[in-house]
């Protein structure tokens, strides 16, 4: 899929659909990158020895954990919020139910699957390369913190 090509209005539900599932793609991947590197004091403090940085002990069990508590905490109105930000700088926003629920549905696909990362790594296709890139550039910008629940800590 070509970005600067104009989307004909009878594929705008199909694009939608590619652009739901590269959204899920990329808020789920920034968050775990981002909570991984939280998560270890190490890689936080930018320490030179490997001795301060939990993060090399972390197994696949551990970084699935962390994976499917982030599919429970995100945020599906931020989720949204990118895909309209994407949809309408492509020029092609249409956004029914069945988007709502796709996404929903992929959340969940990666949350209740055995192997999360599997899942969430065969989530985009190759031909959205291009489409991912520029995801991923919109997602980068904001702190993970922004796309999870908000959290009431009293
Ligand atoms: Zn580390």
């Amino acid at each position: 899929m070509e970005l600067t090509e104009l989307v004909p209005r009878r594929e705008r539900k199909k694009v939608m659909r590619t652009i739901v599932c590269v959204a899920v793609y990329a808020v789920l991947n920034h968050c775990l990158r981002e909570k991984l590197f939280e998560d270890c004091e190490g890689c936080v403090i930018d320490a030179p020895g490997q001795q301060h940085h939990d993060c090399v002990t972390w197994t696949s069990i551990d970084i699935n954990c962390k994976l499917q508590g982030l599919c429970a905490d995100l945020c599906l109105e931020s989720l949204l919020n990118t895909v309209i930000a994407v949809g309408y700088a492509m020029q092609c926003l249409c956004l029914t139910q069945e988007h709502l629920a796709q996404g929903v549905t992929l959340i969940n696909a990666v949350q209740f699957s055995g192997d999360p990362d599997h899942v969430l790594k065969k989530m985009t296709k190759p031909e959205d390369a291009c489409l991912q890139r520029y995801i991923d550039r919109l997602v980068r910008t904001k702190s993970y913190r922004t796309l999870l629940k908000k959290k009431d800590y009293l």
